[in-house]
């Protein structure tokens, strides 16, 4: 097998993992009640970018092989370095879904009872599930041997993160006031020690 298309299928493979890890907390989540949800509207469009660039890209250049002018030949060092990034993001992705717990919401929401997580994997970093997203959109730009389809999903991640993280941490502080800001102060967002 070519490494080009072992690289698409580990992808493919990754992709189908992370609906797996994420499907049991989307049923609960949908039985737990919300108390505020922020920027309704903002959160849709930021979702809806997310999937295009970490899905449906992909799955048009796999299907039409548009735009072909873009694709090359992966070597296997690159598959490698891919899959070990995608194992990353998808153990981090299941770790902090845990830590989270009924927390977590697919966009900004307050839920009822909502208590701020500082253990597990929230010790290290205040945005540990952002993060996994950042090394799922690594992984792609390894695995996938199209120009387009390799860098939509960081792009798409880079613009869900820069958009909603002042947001989302405004809200938590506004909720959480001083217990917040003091979790601010002892960690960083997305990589421990340096951002
Ligand atoms: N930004 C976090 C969580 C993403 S899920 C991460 O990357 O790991 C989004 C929801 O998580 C938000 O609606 C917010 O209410 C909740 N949230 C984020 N950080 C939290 C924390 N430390 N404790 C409790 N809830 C949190």
């Amino acid at each position: 097998m070519t490494a080009s298309l072992l690289g698409i299928y580990v992808w493919a493979i990754g992709l189908i993992a992370w609906f797996i890890i994420r499907y049991p907390y989307a049923r609960k989540a949908r039985k737990t009640a919300t108390v505020k949800a922020v920027g309704w509207s903002r959160e849709r469009i930021l979702l809806a970018i997310a999937t295009i660039g970490l899905v449906v890209v992909p799955v048009i250049w796999l299907a039409s092989g548009w735009p072909a002018a873009l694709n090359y030949q992966l070597n296997y060092a690159s598959v490698v370095a891919g899959a070990l990034v995608y194992v990353l993001s998808l153990w981090l992705f299941r770790r902090s879904h845990k830590d989270l717990g009924r927390q977590w919401s697919a966009s900004l929401e307050i839920r009822d009872s909502h208590q701020i997580v500082r253990g597990g994997v929230y010790r290290l970093i205040r945005h540990p599930m952002y993060s996994s997203f950042w090394l799922w959109g690594l992984a792609q730009a390894f695995l996938l041997p199209n120009a387009m389809a390799a860098l939509s999903g960081l792009v798409a991640i880079a613009i869900l993160f820069f958009t909603r993280i002042d947001h989302e941490e405004r809200m938590l502080t506004e909720a959480f006031g001083d217990d917040y800001r003091t979790y601010m102060r002892e960690t960083k967002r997305i990589i421990p020690g340096i951002y």
